[in-house]
């Protein structure tokens, strides 16, 4: 039997070996949601308290601890993770990469009399100082003085990760350097969130609002994936080295036939989705959803939403779970944007919205006349911010598996636009119109006496192609890919709302108290109106695909950043820099690091595509091309000759392209990064496109590698 058949009978016959269905759900413990997690009820539980108290204290008001109360949290924590098993503590941070980190240190120190004791003490907890000179820093930080240091974040929970043999505490910390510079997606993100609340009760307070003291940005992230069986993983170095595969012939049958989304969950994929998901439940994150996605082996799983800072943590550890439940079923979890061509990529919706600390969403239209007023002033608040910032917008998503992704295959393109709905459409165009009277009762604005209407959060009129669209009670930023990490886009969210707040609240503050007479409904809806005109070419109601919105969208002037390199360099915009320095999110220096480390990662990731391309296809691909072009020669049937020597060609000659463009020119930054773009991708689609026509022609059993009929179907 050929080497590939006898795979996919051992992938389709796949057994769990008894390994799974221990759980008994009917028991109590069975589900055990944050019972991993140093949590609140845990911390009351545990701390004298006293130091519950102050501990609290001081994080609501932000100031520094005193060392007695770390040292006191430290010895609460420690006991706890002993008695969960954990022998080890990590400081757990996410470095630029994107991804998180991790050094482990035991608890257990030896007495020197044959025994050993565990410490803990509140510096190891608060502060601790990892080898750092191997991350990225884009130069803030010489690799010389290789000192970063890691400081405990006690607004995200400590956590116990749990391994066959031995538990692990995690403690979520913020990655700085010596001289202070965020070396890390953590702390500009908290930095934001801090900035977004100051301009935003700022405002609310202008609105009226004498209660509120603390705004604080909420995420959701819905994460699309893809689930193979690993044979075919391992099978290919081009999903092992990059995570997505650089040839395939597109398969007889794709998604056309729909008949994958929603469709029944297959059994071990779902056992798989299960197990992630009590161990996520352990580890406190509140996954709630889960399906198939549209093409096939594609799923969706998505939270409750949580502030930005846990639930972006909580989408790291997401992720970090996926990974490693799915091998314990056979299975590998490709989070890469675009594994497979021709198919839907994955992205990452982030639904993002701003709430009080006295409960009340600001994204929600409210049901009265003052929640009306301030709603339409904050929408337009985002609307003026996403028009500002389209560039550092589609920058705060740029990677080298996005530009595969947006703008194919039902994808939002790589244009920033903004979808209101129909309703909130009506409402700015009436007021842009001067038509609503903030006064008149049953007037369609009606700021003044009736309400909004509530904006109905599943009607028909959702518009599923928008980058940012609003989904009645929250902003959906769509545009993120699925292996992407939630900070830095959800950094930018929060600092150029913060930036739009300010500024409507200026205009605010002059119109209805500037002579100390005005009216605030008829001030706001001034405010508004004005910003709504001046913003609204960013507001588009049609379908994102469509060739003609490219079309139309350059004649707003609105920008159509493609890839990478075209859109990175807006985080160094005039614009982008201004807006990060007033609120202190991010200095001239940290933006610097960031786009110096960024535009290297995609030259270094381009750099792996294009060898592991001209390797497989060098060593694997024209190999069987060859054999088959043997057998044909040996049958002598010479039209067939004729049809594939004249392939072999073009693909001995697309390899040698290939391969002279992947002798790098000598420069580095953003040249290479255009280098790697215009030579290297440019000569590997050349490559893959002679590929996928020999996939088509050479027998099945001389074939390498698995084909995408095989990979997606059979699980
Ligand atoms: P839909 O996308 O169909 O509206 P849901 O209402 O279930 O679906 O929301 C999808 C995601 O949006 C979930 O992850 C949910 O937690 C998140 N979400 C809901 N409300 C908010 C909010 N106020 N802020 C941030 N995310 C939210
Ligand atoms: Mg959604």
């Amino acid at each position: 039997m050929p080497r590939i058949r006898q795979q996919n009978l051992t992938a389709a016959q796949w057994s769990p070996d008894g390994a799974i269905g221990s759980v008994d759900l009917t028991e109590p413990g069975g589900h055990p949601f944050a019972s991993n997690v140093f949590s609140l009820a845990v911390q009351r539980q545990r701390l004298p308290k006293d130091i519950f108290k102050r501990l609290h204290r001081t994080l609501e008001t932000g100031g520094a601890l005193e060392a007695s109360i770390a040292d006191a949290v430290a010895l609460a924590m420690k006991e706890w993770a002993l008695e969960k098993g954990a022998t080890h503590f990590t400081h757990w941070f996410q470095p630029l990469t994107g991804s998180t980190a991790e050094k482990h240190d035991s608890f257990f120190t030896p007495t020197g009399e044959g025994s050993a004791l565990a410490e803990f003490s509140g510096k190891e907890l608060i502060q601790g100082e990892p080898d750092a000179s191997s991350f990225p820093t884009g130069g803030v930080r010489a690799t010389f003085e290789a000192r970063g240091y890691t400081a405990w974040d006690p607004t995200s929970p400590a956590f116990i990760l749990e391994n066959p043999n031995g538990a692990l505490l995690c403690i979520p910390t913020a990655f700085a350097s010596w001289t202070g510079e965020a070396l890390d997606a953590k702390i500009p993100l908290l930095r934001s969130m801090d900035a977004l609340s100051r301009s935003a009760v700022r405002a609310l307070r202008l609105l009226g609002d004498e209660d509120c003291e603390r705004v604080f940005t909420t995420v959701g992230a819905e994460q699309e994936y893809f689930l193979i069986d690993e044979q075919y993983f391992f099978e290919r170095p081009d999903l092992l080295s990059t995570g997505r595969t650089l040839f395939g012939a597109k398969p007889p049958k794709g998604h056309e036939l729909d008949d994958h989304y929603f469709g029944s969950i297959p059994e071990r994929v779902l056992a798989f989705m299960m197990e992630s998901e009590r161990e996520l439940a352990t580890l406190g994150v509140p996954v709630k959803t889960r399906h198939n996605e549209v093409a096939p082996a594609q799923y969706e799983i998505a939270p409750v939403f949580e502030n930005s800072n846990v639930g972006s943590d909580h989408q790291q550890l997401t992720m970090q779970v996926m990974k490693r439940v799915a091998r314990r079923y056979g299975l590998v979890c490709l989070l890469h944007e675009k594994p497979f061509d021709a198919l839907n990529g994955s992205g990452k919706h982030n639904n993002w919205s701003m709430g009080t600390d006295t409960g009340h969403n600001m994204m929600e239209p409210g049901d009265t006349p003052a929640d009306n007023i301030s709603f339409l002033f904050f929408c337009a608040a985002v609307i003026q911010a996403v028009n500002k910032h389209q560039g550092l917008l589609r920058a705060s998503v740029a990677n080298l598996g996005q530009d595969h992704r947006l703008g194919a295959n039902e994808a939002p393109p790589a244009i920033i636009s903004i979808f209101l709905g129909a309703e909130l459409d009506k409402v700015f165009d009436t007021l842009a119109a001067g038509e609503g009277d903030p006064h008149t009762p049953g007037s369609y604005l009606g700021l003044g006496a009736s309400v909004l209407p509530h904006l109905p959060k599943h009607g028909g009129d959702r518009n599923r192609t928008s980058p940012v669209a609003f989904t009645g009670n929250k902003f959906e930023f769509r545009a993120i890919g699925s292996s992407m990490s939630l900070s830095f886009p959800n950094t930018v969210l929060n600092t150029i709302v913060a930036e739009a707040i300010d500024d409507l609240a200026d205009q605010l503050e002059a119109k209805a108290y500037g002579n100390g007479e005005g009216d605030l409904a008829e001030a706001v809806s001034a405010v508004v109106k004005d910003a709504y005109l001046a913003n609204k070419q960013v507001c588009f109601g049609g379908d994102n695909y469509a060739e003609e919105w490219h079309a139309e969208a350059e004649q707003r002037g609105l920008k159509n950043l493609r890839t990478t390199p075209d859109a990175l360099p807006e985080v160094l915009s005039e614009a982008s820099v201004a807006a990060f320095g007033k609120y202190e999110v991010l200095s001239r220096r940290e933006l610097d690091s960031r786009y110096e480390v960024w535009i290297e990662q995609y030259a270094l990731e381009a750099n792996i595509e294009a060898e592991t391309t001209s390797t497989i296809a060098r060593t694997m691909l024209l190999p069987a091309a060859l054999r088959q072009l043997a057998m044909i020669d040996a049958a002598g049937v010479s039209a067939l000759e004729e049809e594939l020597r004249g392939l072999v060609d073009e693909f001995s000659g697309a390899i040698a392209d290939l391969e002279s463009a992947n002798i790098h020119p000598d420069v580095e930054g953003t040249e290479l990064a255009v280098y790697a773009r215009d030579s290297q991708l440019a000569a590997m689609a050349r490559v893959r496109e002679v590929a996928d026509r020999l996939e088509k022609v050479v027998a099945d059993d001389l074939w390498p590698l698995p084909k995408y009929s095989e990979m997606l179907f059979i699980k």
